[in-house]
């Protein structure tokens, strides 16, 4: 069992309380009583604390963290020592002691966990700056000197890619170890601790309750990552991108695994920085079958490189993606094989053509003015061009559009254009009249006719400044959210190997958005 654990860290003995109510409604399996937090500190309060955190039945740890290594208000050693060493005599399941603080409280500590071995200890060590260079040693010394203790780490992941060394020693000490990547690129650690065996995980309340860097609230923790359902066979999906905090990737997905209560959840990955730290984020994947990812969602700034990466591998590739040029998934199949797909070009064809009532085949010939030239133009003109509509390109930098034009043998033309276009369907791949900037729209509204089918990838918000235009002119129009829709769809199928439950799907979208 990986014990949900809620730090409770009141300043005085009723926001305690308070906390320890809370923290039981929400579902914590454990409690760690950060006695350093208390802005009055005596054995009195400490055994009156720990006397409320055991009526709640649940196991208890008791810490009072060193300020060198996180800890609040400066207590002095003599202090925390004597609260730990209280700690065990009132009964705390467990108690948390820095490691280098255990060896210079020479035998005291020792002596009382001997006399009550109902009390575990926890052994632990913190860097709030990088991780740490010899982070299986500090495991083994931590063991030699107390064999029965749980060692923990915890050090701040200055990119995603140092989270598989907590990984790693979690992988091949399970339960007897704690390890704990602090910041946002550590976040994953405290999500995968409980496929990975971890003793615990630490969460908060919510709001101003943090106790470290990246922690994430129970709610998030139980609600969008699934952490009742998980166990040790559980697969991991995630959006790699960066940013990705705004994502409603993990919320789509994971709710669609919920619904077809499938053992699998799917995670925000913050891959920063540009390809030689994407390969090494797959690299780190691939060297460990054992974490049991099975696929990705790719998005910016990666898609060019995911394709690259499964192409220099020798891996299957689609051939769209290959004529895009990017792909934004990357599914992993037996043997840990790779195969890369473009979902975005289907997702929008697959919404297009629902909204016309038409087949893809019956696009050949359509007239389509195409307004942007980027990433998502591109994945779009491709799947056009490949069943023979007739594609003008309208792009602000004029030069990318003649580019993409040459690429995919369409027109191009320059927006000055555009109020002379001459067009069945208008799609717009610019972020024109995204979020924030909703009163804005690519296209005048006098361009609009009731006869054209107007497309906005554009998916925040739902009803953009040219969807609204476009309905008041009288034309149909076809929304971003269901190009989202089919491109995770797709994404679900190409994962799973099933279908996604549609209306789930749609649901947690428009609820997300
Ligand atoms: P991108 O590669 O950065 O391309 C952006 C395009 O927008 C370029 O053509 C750019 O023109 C144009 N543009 C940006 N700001 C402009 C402005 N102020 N005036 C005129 N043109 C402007 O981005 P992308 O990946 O293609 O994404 C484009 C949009 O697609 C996003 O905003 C997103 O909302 C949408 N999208 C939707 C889905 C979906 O599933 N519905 C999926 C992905 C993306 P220049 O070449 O002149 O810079």
């Amino acid at each position: 069992m990986t014990y949900l654990t809620i730090p409770i860290c009141g300043k005085d003995l009723e926001s305690c309380k308070e906390q320890i109510g809370s923290a039981v409604k929400a579902g914590a399996q454990m409690l760690e009583l950060r006695t350093d937090y208390l802005q009055t500190l005596d054995t009195n309060i400490l055994k009156n604390l720990l006397a409320e955190a055991k009526k709640t039945a649940l196991p208890v740890i008791v810490t009072c963290r060193d300020a060198k290594e996180g800890g609040q208000n400066n207590i002095p050693a003599k202090i925390r020592k004597n609260i730990l060493i209280d700690a065990v005599k009132f009964g705390a399941d467990l108690i948390d002691c820095e490691f280098s603080n255990f060896i210079n409280f020479e035998d005291d500590i020792q002596n009382v966990l001997a006399d009550n071995k109902k009390t575990k200890l926890i052994l632990s060590e913190h860097n709030f700056k990088e991780p740490f260079e010899n982070l299986a040693e500090i495991y083994e010394e931590m063991y030699s000197v107390w064999p029965d203790a749980i060692a923990k780490t915890a050090y701040n992941a200055t990119h995603i890619n140092d989270c598989f060394a907590a990984f790693d020693i979690l992988h091949e000490y399970g339960e007897k170890a704690i390890a704990i990547c602090m910041g946002p690129a550590g976040a994953i650690s405290r999500i995968m601790a409980k496929k990975l065996g971890s003793f615990l995980t630490f969460s908060n309340l919510g709001g101003d309750h943090q106790t470290a860097p990246g922690q994430v609230s129970i709610e998030l923790m139980k609600k969008l990552y699934r952490y009742d359902a998980m166990n040790k066979e559980t697969k991991f999906y995630g959006v790699i991108g960066d940013p990705i905090g705004h994502s409603i990737s993990p919320a789509v997905h994971n709710s669609c695994f919920a619904a077809k209560k499938m053992n699998s959840v799917y995670l925000p990955l913050l891959v920063t920085g540009g390809k030689p730290e994407f390969d090494t984020f797959l690299n780190n994947i691939n060297s460990r079958p054992w974490l049991d990812f099975k696929g990705f969602s790719i998005t910016i700034p990666h898609k060019v490189n995911a394709l690259e990466y499964a192409q220099e591998k020798g891996e299957y590739i689609e051939p769209v993606a290959v004529q895009i040029g990017a792909a934004n998934t990357l599914s992993i199949g037996k043997n840990g094989r790779i195969s890369g797909y473009n979902t975005d070009y289907t997702g929008a064809m697959t919404a297009l053509t629902e909204v016309m009532g038409i087949s893809k085949k019956e696009l050949k010939g359509k007239k389509v003015a195409c307004l942007g030239a980027g990433g998502v133009a591109r994945a779009i003109i491709a799947g056009l061009t490949d069943v023979g509509a007739k594609v003008t390109i309208y792009n602000r930098t004029l030069t990318k559009a003649e580019g993409l034009a040459k690429e995919f043998q369409c027109h191009f033309a320059d927006v000055d254009k555009l109020r002379k276009l001459d067009a069945d369907i208008i799609i717009n791949c610019t972020s024109i009249g995204m979020s924030p900037n909703d009163n804005e729209s690519p296209l005048p509204k006098e361009c609009i006719k009731p006869s054209h089918t107007v497309f906005d990838t554009v998916y925040n918000p739902k009803e953009t400044m040219l969807l609204k235009d476009a309905k008041a002119a009288g034309a149909k129009v076809v929304h971003g959210t269901e190009m989202f829709v089919y491109q995770a769809a797709e994404q679900f199928k190409l994962f799973t190997q099933t279908d996604c439950p549609m209306e789930i799907m749609r649901e947690t979208i428009s609820k997300s958005l």
